[in-house]
């Protein structure tokens, strides 16, 4: 195990201060520790030589700058919810962020704030309904930091149907670059505010982030710029209780309804066309069985022992979405809801009112905030995600089938959980045509068998999205990268060739942007594995060098 040296040290107590830098193990080990996207049944990253707390650009600039002198890597870490915030190697540095946690501006006629990384949701949202605005929320919960999400990594949340995708509502950025020096993109480049990322002259924005994020491998964002959006409620939130307790008086202009389709076809021209009436605050399909099992995990197990229970639970209420609608004033509410249900009606659904208490007032919180994901983790104590995708409605329906289909023997093995095998997080985005849709398996870091599962699974995800010419949005694993890059024009090519000019050093950590390596296909059916080489070779996997 490498060990800082005394003068790479120094260098980062000179940039940071002597109490905002550690080489201590048990500080090291503390970030080391990722269980949560973890492929490696080990749950540890590989531990970081040093962490330092930086509070300032101008400190983020100075760590990065000693690193590239001393021959070190660094990774910028916001709340660090996943492995994703960790080191992929050795001789890396942490930037934790916390110390910049400001809120630098909310410009209310122009609906944008201006945050610093460690700000998170539920600090800016709270701020912003304070003034009748709201912020995008991702599923992750209210705890994670806008700005990672906008910068840095994916970024879909419960309330896209109104607010999008991360990266589509990131304005002006400040970005400390790998060679430490700075950049701010947009407006704020030219000290005209921070309402555009875009100019003056060719956009960088694309060169930051596409649909997945550069997961920390192009250097720190220290600042940006977000879109704000319309809030029809209350200034507060007033919630009792926490989760699933929670109660939130529910603000009268808005209503929670639960809508469920027996056809996938009808769910998924029941939602194009929610999308083309512009309705709905939030929305996000789950199924039904995702609130017993988050709610009530032993009761969930004993349903899914018990075949007509379960039968209802995932057949006849097979498609159903959750949605809020938002009125500006009662009339605009009453549209809605009239709307809403000429919709569900003619697409044979049925169409339930989620007011009554306890459900109702639980909703707000929950959905709103997103605070409702420590549940997840109930029923075995982690999930994972098998390959998310940002894609048109109608691929996004069969995709769903299609991985839980993948998943359905390692249930019945004993392997993952048994979540019903169809568990997508699905969320249309702003005019419905296109959606997100993530199958995740429920299993237990302690069950050996299911940490043997992980890379399997991501493999035969991997497979059906090649078959498929799907190009999911997780491309967080060199395997994942490696087999997908030559479906979406080589954009790893692209990606290395960015890396290579703005980091001439390598100085950040690109472990989750452009590192690619092979599956690993001695755990999975020979069959499946000849099938994947063959396609490699159609997609010819093994030509290197910048695509024609
Ligand atoms: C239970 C759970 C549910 C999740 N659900 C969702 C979801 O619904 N939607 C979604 O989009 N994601 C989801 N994620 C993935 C991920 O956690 C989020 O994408 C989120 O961005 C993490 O925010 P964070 O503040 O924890 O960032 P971190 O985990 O600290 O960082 C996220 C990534 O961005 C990089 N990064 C962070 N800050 C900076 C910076 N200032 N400059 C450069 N790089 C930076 C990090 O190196 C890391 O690669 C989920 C994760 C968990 C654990």
């Amino acid at each position: 195990m490498r060990v800082i040296s005394d003068e790479a040290y120094q260098a980062l107590r000179d940039a940071v201060g002597e109490e905002n830098v550690s080489r201590e193990p048990a500080v090291l080990d503390a970030y080391a520790w990722q269980p949560f996207l973890n492929e490696d049944p080990g749950l540890w990253t590989a531990r970081p030589e040093a962490v330092v707390l930086p509070g300032s650009t101008q400190e983020v600039q100075a760590v990065v700058r000693a690193c590239n002198r001393q021959g070190l890597k660094f990774k910028a870490l916001c709340t660090g919810w996943g492995v994703h915030a960790g080191p992929t190697a050795e001789g890396v540095v942490q930037v934790d962020l916390r110390r910049m946690d400001r809120i630098l501006e909310i410009d209310e006629k122009n609906m944008i704030a201006v945050v610093e990384p460690y700000v998170s949701g539920a600090q800016l949202q709270a701020e912003a309904m304070r003034r009748g605005l709201n912020t995008h929320l991702i599923g992750a919960g209210p705890v994670c930091s806008p700005l990672a999400s906008a910068t840095s990594m994916h970024g879909v949340g419960h309330d896209g149907i109104y607010m999008s995708y991360s990266p589509r509502n990131v304005l002006g950025v400040e970005w400390v670059l790998p060679d430490g020096e700075l950049l701010r993109l947009g407006t704020p480049g030219s000290g005209e505010g921070w309402f555009s990322g875009d100019g003056p002259g060719p956009s960088l924005r694309g060169i930051m982030r596409g649909a997945s994020g550069a997961f920390g491998g192009l250097g720190v964002f220290t600042a940006c710029a977000l879109k704000l959006f319309n809030w029809p409620g209350p200034p507060v939130l007033k919630a009792e209780g926490a989760v699933i307790d929670s109660m939130v008086e529910q603000p009268p202009n808005m209503r929670f309804y639960g809508c469920v389709f027996h056809e996938a076809g009808d769910f998924a021209d029941a939602v194009y066309e929610v999308g083309e009436a512009e309705i709905g605050y939030l929305c996000v399909r789950m199924t039904m069985g995702s609130f017993p099992m988050a709610m009530a995990p032993k009761l969930y197990r004993a349903i899914m022992r018990t075949r007509n229970v379960r039968s209802i639970v995932y057949d006849t209420l097979r498609y159903p979405l959750i949605i809020l609608l938002a009125g500006d004033s009662m009339a605009e509410l009453e549209y809605q809801e009239a709307v809403l249900r000429l919709i569900v009606n003619a697409h044979d659904g049925i169409i339930l009112d989620m007011q009554a208490p306890p459900l109702g007032p639980m909703l707000p919180l929950n959905l709103i905030r997103a605070s409702l994901i420590p549940i997840a983790f109930r029923l075995g104590g982690t999930f994972c995600t098998n390959l998310d995708e940002n894609d048109a409605l109608d691929s996004q329906m069969p995709w769903a089938d299609a991985i839980a289909e993948v998943k359905r023997p390692w249930i019945e093995r004993g392997a993952i959980l048994d979540d019903g095998a169809e568990n997508p997080y699905f969320v249309p985005y702003e005019n419905n045509t296109w959606a997100h849709c993530e199958v995740v398996h429920m299993y237990s870091v302690h069950e050996e068998e299911s940490l043997e599962a992980l890379k399997p699974l991501s493999f035969l995800s991997t497979l059906e999205a090649v078959e498929r010419c799907m190009t999911p949005l997780s491309v967080l694993t060199p395997e994942v990268r490696k087999a997908l890059s030559p479906l979406a024009g080589h954009f790893n090519r692209w990606q290395k060739r960015i890396s290579a000019d703005f980091d001439p050093g390598q100085a950040a950590d690109a472990g989750l942007y452009t590192a690619e390596r092979d599956f690993e296909t001695d755990k999975v059916d020979a069959e499946k594995a000849r099938r994947f080489r063959e396609l490699g070779e159609k997609l010819r996997w093994t030509e290197e060098g910048p695509p024609e």
